[in-house]
């Protein structure tokens, strides 16, 4: 493997078992982020044995905030993504959204609700080496999320990393002391405070990510996601004066340890 993308949405491409197989071929590992998890068992029958030991690719279960937001899914969903977290390791894309939009129609508690369900699940299942990995969304929530995962246990007992973090710097830092990883893209690393993210991260908990596809049930390419994320190492190699090649080692390595 020599990248890997911690927040990838490959079961939402038109042509997912292809890209996937590319991945594998590219020596591109990744964890595949669900949105709904009624799709999660059909997920994991499409790409089963599409990644390898050397590249794996690992379909997690997710319940996005913008499904929960808009009213796609509800409690029933957020009782079924508990009742995953106790058969499966991967979760994910799950979180909070509380930018004005996501919240006007039904304000934040569907959200945490759905939320600390799936982390108290999580959490519970948890075990020495075998700790659930969650990739979270947090926008407008950093610090509501935390209190999710410290109350429900999960901070502790689960391996979770922050995409896209958006934060204050405040929040990033009681993120990194409550032993989060994070994913970064370029997207993000675009943006002065996303560069400084990436600077003050350490080294041992960073990821790399796309959050492709950019448009969700359209076709995509391998290619692309490892552009993007060539793109996304160059710019943290750049903002925090590392060496490229050595970064990249680093970057593989924490992928390793977070499916180990
Ligand atoms: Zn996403």
């Amino acid at each position: 493997m020599e990248l890997f993308d911690a927040h990838l949405h490959l079961q939402l491409m038109a042509n997912a078992a292809e890209v996937a197989a590319e991945l594998a071929s590219l020596r591109v590992g990744a964890l595949a982020c669900g949105v709904d998890p009624r799709s999660w068992e059909a997920d994991r029958a499409l790409l089963a044995d599409v990644g390898t030991p050397a590249s794996p690719i690992v379909v997690a279960a997710g319940l996005h905030p913008w499904w929960l937001a808009d009213g796609r899914c509800g409690s029933p969903e957020a009782e079924l993504l508990a009742s995953i977290c106790a058969r499966t390791r991967w979760i994910g894309e799950l979180g909070l959204d509380f930018s004005a939009r996501r919240i006007e129609r039904l304000g934040k508690e569907p959200q945490v609700e759905a939320l600390t369900r799936a982390c108290a699940a999580a959490a519970a299942a948890s075990m020495a080496g075998q700790e659930r990995v969650l990739s979270l969304h947090s926008v407008r929530a950093a610090g509501t999320c935390l209190d999710v995962l410290e109350r429900t246990g999960a901070a502790t007992r689960c391996r979770c990393v922050f995409h896209w973090f958006s934060g204050t710097t405040d929040e990033l830092w009681r993120a990194v002391r409550a032993g989060c990883w994070f994913s970064v893209n370029e997207m993000g690393l675009a943006t002065g405070k996303g560069r400084e993210y990436a600077k003050l991260i350490p080294a041992e908990r960073l990821l790399l990510e796309t959050d492709h596809p950019a448009e969700l049930g359209r076709p995509w390419s391998a290619q692309r996601v490892r552009e993007s994320l060539e793109r996304a190492l160059a710019l943290v190699a750049a903002a925090r004066k590392a060496d490229p090649a050595e970064l990249q080692a680093q970057l593989v390595a924490n992928a390793r340890s977070l499916l180990a």
